[in-house]
């Protein structure tokens, strides 16, 4: 016997069209197929076998070679009668058949008949098996048989009248067997997924569908299967196979006989996987910031009316946190707004680091950020989760070589079961507000009494502008003293505001609010003037020094305008004060402004005999040779430095290194923010010159300059 005779399967005639094969590569073994002459195109192996033929023996030839010779003429009229009118007998059930074997034996075999119409040539497709004794076992077998061909044959009549609509149609499609296997897909579908006809008929989706999504196609054939539910639409996601995730709407409906026996099944599908893109989106855009992808004011909005209403229900308490980043406006001045966004972003992802998992966390827009901590056990731990998103600030920030050193003010918002429904957003911010006023890097709990306090910025803003024009702005003198002797060598004027309704403003508050508007350049020159008048009265130190010095700041938009020296020359011949005692203090981030033109300025200041302090070093992001090439008179280490929140060696390690390099560069170094004595003694050791801090003194008003111009502190 040969190979194909043993064979799986079966052959078939010549060449064939895809829906010719579609439909022999699901027909049963135990066929075979004739064309309205009787001649075979195809036959299964096991009829080859009990026949005694091999199977390409019998293609092509008449099928009444296996009828015995008294009986082909019977044969061919009942062929011709079934032929005539298959329509009528679509299903010819015959018990018996003289079956003529190649050696001329005979045998009697049980035969089902069934036209089947495929690529608009009309076939019939003969089922033989032998027959049985026990004639319900036949009867079963029939039964088994004629749906088996009922099936394929409605299956060859789909082919046909799907053809079109099937195989042109731009829906990917696909015929199943109740097995769930597919029997026919068109093009569309073999697209969408990206694979071959052959790699997808005679197989369930299985191997091209999302691991997640594996049970649904089961769960829902199982349910149309056993009638729960006679169609089904579902959407599932299949893999192509270049690994992109296709989403599809599936429809799924039985396709039944006349019995309402389900024969196979029709799947549509709607590739939905861009409008599904486009919806979540659409979503996302709607509910999250698109810099930092975080959550945004809405869905924080959703997320806190819900938690309310679960403490309401549970009785538990929770927290709204505001997040202000502090003088982020100087980073995008100073680097960009494509730096800025980074750093944004950076610090997001910092943030998301230490949101525990309950908690929402959103971008408000601009620097500030929300934090929602839900079901908190006491105000003690939304204070913690402050301390916490301040800490993952502490180490810089670094982007294309450039360092950025980036603090935060945090307002707390407390809500429990018993709160009104208050804004807590709103609370967030009045006590933001304070925080800020109070100490930047700080955070502070909303308490009613602070609503008073409470202006809009913007009301802050118009009036910066009265208090300008009255004496609400005044500047005050903090002593900068000479760490070997303990006297006191000069004083940096810094300026003070004393709102009427809102008391003290820091000027970290209102520096940056002028800076937003023109009014920064009148409250220079307010400043500076002030500042010169004020030095010029006072008296030398009785024990011969000379007399000392002021230090005036100046922001990146007084300090960049043209007319800066002209102005300081002006100025210092009107107060009549000796260039050599006003020293221009400018920051890291207004000297890389620009520069250029800060090289020139310094440069033209200093030939006049004015010195230039560089301001909060170690905050911004001057490389050595810049330093170098500045040559500033002064360099001020920043008081993170002097007095960090969180000491460590490494800080101690580059703090001296500065004090070194001003010695080796020949700078002056003065240490800001000297608050302990030991900070002091550390400075010492280092050989650090000057400092200032609240260890010595704060800033003191002009009145009582004279007399800390004469103390000598002890060290
Ligand atoms: P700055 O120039 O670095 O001034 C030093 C700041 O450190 C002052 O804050 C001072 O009060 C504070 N300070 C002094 N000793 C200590 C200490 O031991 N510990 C701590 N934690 N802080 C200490 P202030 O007065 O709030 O000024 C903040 C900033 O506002 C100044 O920083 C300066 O950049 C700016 N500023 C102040 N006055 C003027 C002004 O007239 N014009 C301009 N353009 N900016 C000014
Ligand atoms: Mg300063
Ligand atoms: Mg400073």
């Amino acid at each position: 016997m040969t190979e194909t005779d043993w064979g799986n399967g079966v052959d078939s005639l010549g060449e064939r069209s895809d829906a010719w094969n579609r439909l022999v590569s699901i027909l049963p073994g135990d066929v075979l197929v004739v064309d309205v002459e009787g001649v075979i195109h195809h036959v299964g192996a096991p009829i080859a076998r009990v026949s005694g033929y091999r199977v390409e023996e019998l293609l092509g030839r008449s099928v009444e070679v296996l009828v015995p010779p008294d009986a082909r003429r019977a044969h061919l009229e009942r062929r011709a009668d079934f032929l005539r009118d298959p329509k009528a007998r679509p299903m010819s059930l015959d018990a018996s058949f003289r079956l003529q074997t190649k050696d001329r034996g005979e045998m009697t075999v049980a035969i089902t008949l069934a036209p089947i119409t495929v690529d608009g040539e009309l076939w019939v497709i003969a089922a033989m098996h032998p027959p049985t004794s026990a004639s319900e076992d036949a009867h079963e077998r029939q039964r088994e048989l004629a749906a088996t061909l009922s099936f394929v044959t409605m299956l060859a009549e789909s082919e046909e009248r799907f053809r079109l609509a099937f195989e042109a149609n731009t829906a990917p499609m696909v015929l199943a067997d109740i097995n769930n296997r597919a029997i026919a897909v068109n093009e569309s579908f073999c697209q969408l997924i990206g694979r071959s006809r052959e790699e997808v008929i005679g197989a369930d989706s299985s191997a091209y569908t999302h691991p997640d999504d594996q049970t649904i196609s089961a769960t829902v054939h199982q349910r149309v299967l056993s009638g729960d539910i006679g169609e089904a639409t579902y959407t599932k996601r299949y893999l192509h196979r270049d690994g992109h995730v296709v989403v599809v709407e599936v429809a799924k409906s039985a396709a039944r006989d006349a019995a309402g026996r389900i024969l196979y099944f029709v799947i549509s599908q709607r590739d939905v996987t861009e409008e599904q893109a486009l919806i979540a989106q659409l979503s996302d855009q709607a509910l999250h910031d698109h810099l930092t992808g975080l959550a945004n004011r809405s869905l924080f909005e959703d997320r806190l009316a819900q938690a309310r209403a679960r403490g309401r229900r549970h009785a538990t308490m929770g927290a709204v946190l505001l997040v202000d980043l502090d003088d982020f406006k100087g980073v995008n001045d100073t680097y960009g707004h494509l730096i800025g966004d980074q750093l944004l972003v950076g610090i997001a992802r910092r943030f998301e680091m230490v949101t525990r998992d309950s908690d929402t966390l959103c971008r408000l827009g601009g620097d500030e950020f929300l934090y929602l901590a839900d079901d908190i056990a006491s105000p003690h731990e939304a204070t913690e989760i402050a301390l916490r998103l301040l800490a993952v600030l502490a180490t810089p920030f670094e982007f294309d070589g450039i360092r950025i050193d980036q603090r935060a003010s945090v307002g707390i918002a407390l809500y429990d079961a018993q709160s009104p429904d208050g804004d807590c957003i709103q609370e967030a911010d009045v006590a933001l507000y304070e925080a800020k006023r109070e100490r930047r890097g700080a955070s502070v709990v909303f308490h009613p009494s602070m609503r008073q306090s409470a202006v809009s910025r913007f009301s802050l803003t118009q009036d910066l502008h009265v208090a300008l024009a009255s004496n609400d702005l005044t500047m005050h003198y903090q002593p900068i003293v000479d760490l070997a002797t303990g006297t006191v060598e000069g004083f940096e004027a810094l300026m003070r505001w004393h709102h009427a309704s809102q008391g003290w403003i820091s000027p970290e508050i209102f520096i940056p609010l002028a800076e937003q508007s023109a009014l920064i350049v009148e409250l220079g020159r307010k400043a500076l003037r002030e500042a010169l008048s004020a030095a010029a009265t006072w008296p030398a130190p009785s024990d011969g020094r000379a007399s000392p010095s002021v230090s005036v700041n100046f922001s990146a938009l007084e300090f960049h305008d043209r007319g800066i020296v002209q102005l300081i020359d002006d100025e210092l011949a009107e107060s009549g004060v000796a260039p050599e005692r006003l020293v221009v203090e400018i920051t890291e981030r207004v000297a890389l402004f620009d520069v250029t033109e800060t090289l020139a300025t310094t440069r033209r200041l200093q030939e006049m005999g004015v010195r230039v302090a560089l301001d909060d070093f170690g905050t911004g992001h001057s490389s050595l040779s810049q330093l170098a090439q500045l040559h500033p008179a002064i360099l001020k280490i920043d008081k993170s430095f002097v007095s960090p929140h969180h000491s460590s060696a490494d800080l101690e390690a580059l703090l001296e290194a500065v004090v070194a390099l001003g010695a080796k560069l020949g700078i002056e170094v003065v240490a800001e923010g000297i608050e302990t004595s030991s900070q002091l003694a550390t400075l010492r050791t280092m050989g650090c010159g000057h400092g200032q801090g609240f260890y010595f003194s704060p800033a003191k008003r002009a009145d009582l300059v004279p007399a800390l111009a004469e103390h000598v502190f002890n060290l």
